[in-house]
């Protein structure tokens, strides 16, 4: 069963993951160029998974799969960059 869910839904798997709650971050589409917010980004959540799509083009950002023995596997290969801010 395939669940569909919005960016927001990402904020704690992020936040493990990178150590930030990304979903506020700003995100380029490899695909469609477009650039957005994290959080506007379509998920799908499986038991196998979760794929974060494109709102604009349906192409895929990133994908978590989760392995056994806390072993993740994090792509983001339809992110062509993330728009960071340092503190000054
Ligand atoms: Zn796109």
């Amino acid at each position: 069963m395939m669940t569909r869910l919005d960016g927001n839904v990402l904020a704690g798997r992020l936040a493990d993951l990178l150590g930030w709650d990304a979903t506020a971050t700003d995100a380029r589409c490899s695909q469609c160029g477009i650039h957005g917010a994290i959080a506007r980004a379509i998920v799908y959540a499986t038991a196998m998974g979760t794929v974060a799509r494109c709102a604009q083009c349906d192409g895929v950002l990133a994908t978590i799969v989760e392995g056994d023995g806390g072993r993740v596997w994090f792509g983001m290969t339809g992110v062509t960059a993330l728009e960071l801010t340092r503190e000054p």
